[in-house]
C-alpha cells in the first residue's frame, strides 16, 4: 500500500497514456513511478527443433554401420531410423558412435 507524499491519501496503480504504470493519488492526482515492480515477460523457453533422440537403453542390439563420428573421427557407429511425424518426409537416420557415444543424425 502506497500513500501520497503530498496529501497522505491512498495511491492506486494506474496506467498512463504512454503505457507507463504509475501510482496515482486518488485525492490530489499526484503520480509516482512504480519502481521494481515491472514484470519482464520472458519468452526463452524454446523447443529445440532438432532435438536428438538419444536411446538410453544400451541393451537393445543395434546394427552397426560405417559412419565417421563428427566428434572423435571413429568410423563405426550404431544406427537406427526414426519416422518423423509427417510420414511423407521419410525416416531420419540416427547414428551413435561406438567409441564416444556421440549421437548425431543425418538428413
Ligand atoms: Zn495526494
Ligand atoms: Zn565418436
Amino acid at each position: 500500500m502506497e500513500f501520497c507524499e503530498k496529501c497522505d491519501a491512498m495511491m492506486v496503480g494506474t496506467t498512463e497514456e504512454d503505457g507507463t504504470k504509475v501510482l496515482k493519488c486518488r485525492s490530489c492526482g499526484h503520480t509516482k513511478a512504480i519502481k521494481g515492480r515491472l514484470t519482464v515477460s520472458q519468452n526463452i523457453t524454446k523447443t529445440p527443433r532438432d532435438k536428438i533422440i538419444v536411446v538410453e537403453d544400451d541393451s537393445i542390439p543395434m546394427p552397426k554401420t560405417k559412419a565417421s563420428c563428427p566428434k572423435c573421427g571413429n568410423n563405426d557407429a550404431y544406427y537406427w531410423t526414426v519416422q518423423t511425424r509427417r510420414g511423407d518426409e521419410g525416416a531420419t537416420e540416427f547414428y551413435r558412435c561406438t567409441k564416444c557415444k556421440h549421437t548425431w543424425r543425418r538428413y
